[in-house]
């Protein structure tokens, strides 16, 4: 159907709603639409934005439809971002709408920046030339009017007043014009700071730069241990993208502590990349969207979340500690953003670098394969030595009564102190004590709400659920017999690790790093800043200071529970423990100094306390690629999971089991369960989880959409939630 006929044109309209397919709107006269246009549509009594979709939205009679209200001032979504939506919400069995919500999640929603008002010199005579407007005068006829000078910037330059600028202004020597608002950061320039790479550095870059220049879809693993200068080499595939005229993506985990990533980046470009993350104020997210849509911004530093910015001519996503397991958001639509971040190289037909010093079991099978290209960097960067690694028995070496330190820690905590350097006590615990009981009665102090111990926060003075929020003052007395002062706290958070070593080393500078400080991100970038500037002695942190800082004098790191994260059971516990460890201790000897990781340990003889110790990565590999393989676990197999969630346990689980009844019998495919979720309750729902685990070749999604189809409505306060590949098993 043409513009000109006098039936109104029909367009598909994707918005921001659990909706299976696009909308259709009107066309009204008049008004210019394409594919990917972002549009402002009604949806029942409200307005929202949204993507006007491929295809005719046809099959209706355009005059009983709702017409579009307006088109956005913004470049349209493009094709390929388009695709990506599809894509997505098929491999997620999410509703399409909801993955181009991530798109459109922009606060106020696509307002162009204001031009700003500048002055043009119009070449009329002033009547007067006084000394300086001759100034003035002189610095305008440089450029023979064809540069718009801001009122101020304008003063300044030509060093007179701004009656002086406003004076000439007055007589028409200047007129106003209005000038694009100015490029959020500057243009980065490939060959800035280019630094002089080992040999061993340099054969990697040519790799990864070939990727670049033979453009096509390619996924290349960059493999090295911390410190080998896997950054610096990514920067030159970077540096290749940029001359190429492309846009740059690179991924980060907790981009906003990465202050120093910024830094580093800033030094080989000569420009700072535009930041994008959950954190951003709602102006600057808006500038970012746009200025990455209409292709001014060249490379974004963002989280997760910024795979699903608008890029206009992307050419590369670098994905740095591809392991992370932060790149699994776990909110409405489930993905892995280290996944998903291959699916668009694919749709876009551009290459993707996976980064690690310990990369995910998968990216390391696909290496093997052949999948992936492998680069290695085996060595630390000039003299940097990697850190000695000890496992400290404490069976053999055990704290001192009602401690968690082993003297053996303690000792060499002196050592780094005593030569004023720096340590770090690593636990992945916040708080004081995870657990509070009653000494006379037995009582624990369980979340209402949660199947969890309440966390004790000293410094704060309160009982914390760190599932759902909940918290309460800590009585003196115990709720279930009255007993006073009988309230005890069991193991170790870092809070109590922090008393520790204040009573073992009252004279060291110590600070307590952990994600729930009072301040925020502001204030964790300062505390960070002044580690790395040497300004305390000892830290005591949660996993947030194992991620990619450097801290130049840290040359003995302790983790004080290293077996906490193999307890739990999952099958990828080992590997995560050891990817986290690696990664902790990592921050030992980066500069040319000694250093030393002490692993607190009761199984020394643990399969990753072994590679840790030894550092043979490669064995371990081995073992847990050959136990995936054995046990059809992924890469090798399929997983995903269905959590059924409701406002009772019986709801949850009749429902679970309604849809276990439903499930036909599959060649490829096993139903486990339902069972009770790894969490069981959060914040007062009850979750029953199915698990499904299937041949590598099995059809995961088109079983998944047949049970869904074929099982009861989920009514009342139930919901059902999928999740592919999901994180624990
Ligand atoms: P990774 O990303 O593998 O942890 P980095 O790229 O951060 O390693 O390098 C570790 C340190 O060594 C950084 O401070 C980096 O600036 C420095 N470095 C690495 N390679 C070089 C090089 N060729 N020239 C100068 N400095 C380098
Ligand atoms: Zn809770």
């Amino acid at each position: 159907m043409t513009q000109d006929s006098l039936e109104p044109r029909v367009v598909p309209v994707l918005v921001p709603m659990p909706a299976e397919a696009p909308y259709s709107y009107q066309v009204p006269p008049g008004m210019t639409v394409v594919p990917g246009s972002v549009v402002r549509v009604p949806l029942g009594p409200r307005e929202v934005a949204g993507i006007v979709w491929d295809g005719e939205g046809g099959g209706v009679d355009p005059r009983k439809l709702r017409p579009i209200s307006a088109v956005f001032d913004c470049p349209p979504i493009t094709e390929r971002m388009r695709r990506f939506v599809e894509w997505v919400a098929s491999y997620t069995l999410s509703a399409p709408g909801m993955v181009a919500r991530m798109i459109l999640r922009v606060p106020t929603a696509f307002d162009p920046e204001p031009p700003i008002d500048g002055l043009l010199f119009t070449a009329t005579k002033p009547d007067r030339v006084t000394p300086a407007r001759a100034k003035v005068l002189a610095m305008l006829a440089e450029d023979g009017g064809n540069l718009a000078w801001s009122r101020s910037g304008l003063a300044h330059a030509a060093g007179v007043s701004l009656t002086v600028i406003d004076g000439l202004a007055a007589q028409g020597v200047l007129k106003p014009v209005q000038i694009p608002a100015p490029a959020l950061v500057p243009e980065p320039d490939p060959s800035y700071g280019a630094p002089q790479l080992t040999d061993g550095q340099r054969k990697a870059a040519e790799a990864l730069k070939g990727k670049i220049g033979a453009e096509g879809f390619s996924v290349s693993l960059i493999d090295g241990v911390t410190g080998s200068g896997k950054t610096e080499v990514y920067f030159e595939a970077i540096a290749a993208a940029l001359q190429k005229g492309k846009q740059v993506l690179v991924l980060v985990p907790e981009i906003a502590l990465t202050q120093a990533f910024l830094d580093r980046f800033h030094d080989r470009f000569g420009a700072k990349p535009a930041e994008w993350h959950s954190d951003l104020a709602p102006r600057m997210r808006e500038r970012v969207w746009r200025q990455v849509a209409e292709g001014r911004v060249r490379v974004v530093a963002g989280a997760r979340s910024a795979l699903f910015l608008p890029f206009k001519e992307l050419g590369l996503i670098v994905v740095d500690e591809e392991h992370d397991p932060a790149y699994k958001q776990e909110d409405r639509v489930y993905y892995n953003a280290r996944d998903m971040a291959v699916v668009q190289g694919r749709l876009g037909r551009f290459p993707v670098l996976l980064a690690s010093a310990t990369p995910s079991i998968e990216s390391k099978v696909n290496a093997q394969s052949g999948r992936y290209h492998l680069v290695h960097l085996p060595a630390r960067f000039a003299e940097a030595a990697m850190p000695s690694i000890e496992a400290v028995d404490m069976r053999r070496v055990p704290p001192a009564r009602g401690q968690f330190l082993s003297p053996v820690l303690i000792d060499a905590v002196r050592g780094s102190v005593e030569r004023g350097e720096q340590a770090l006590l690593f636990l992945n615990r916040r708080g004081y004590a995870p657990l509070t009981l009653c000494r006379s009665c037995g009582h624990r102090f369980q979340c209402p709400q949660c199947s969890s111990w309440l966390v004790e926060h000293r410094f704060r003075g309160q009982l914390i659920c760190h599932h759902c929020g909940h918290h309460e003052a800590k009585p003196e007395a115990c709720p279930e017999c009255g007993t006073f002062d009988h309230l005890v706290a069991c193991g170790p958070g870092v809070e109590r690790i922090a008393e520790e070593v204040d009573a073992a080393f009252p004279d060291a500078r110590t600070l307590v790093l952990s994600s729930d400080l009072l301040g925020g991100t502001k204030r964790l970038r300062l505390e960070l800043d002044a580690i790395a500037k040497g300004e305390a002695d000892i830290v005591i942190g949660t996993q947030l200071v194992a991620k990619g800082h450097n801290f130049p004098g840290m040359t003995t790191v302790g983790v004080v529970d290293g077996d906490l994260g193999l307890a739990n059971g999952d099958p990828r516990a080992a590997e995560r423990t050891f990817q986290l460890l690696s990664q902790v201790t990592g921050r030992a000897g980066r500069t040319g100094k000694a250093s030393r990781g002490l692993i607190q340990t009761y199984q020394p003889d643990h399969p990753v306390m072994r590679a840790l110790v030894s550092g043979h990565a490669e064995t371990f590999y081995h073992q847990e690629i050959a136990e995936r393989q054995r046990g059809q676990l992924p890469p090798f197999g399929r997983l995903a999971a269905i959590i059924v969630s409701g406002e009772t346990r019986a709801e949850a689980e009749g429902h679970a089991r309604a849809m276990r009844r439903a499930a036909v019998a599959h060649d490829l495919i096993d139903i486990l369960g339902p069972a009770e979720a790894p969490m069981a309750v959060v914040a007062g729902r009850h979750r029953f989880r199915l698990l499904l685990q299937g041949a590598r070749n099995a059809d995961m999604q088109g079983y998944l959409r047949m049970l869904l189809a074929a099982s009861p409505k989920p009514r009342g306060s139930l919901r059902v939630q999928v999740d592919i590949d999901p994180q624990s098993f």
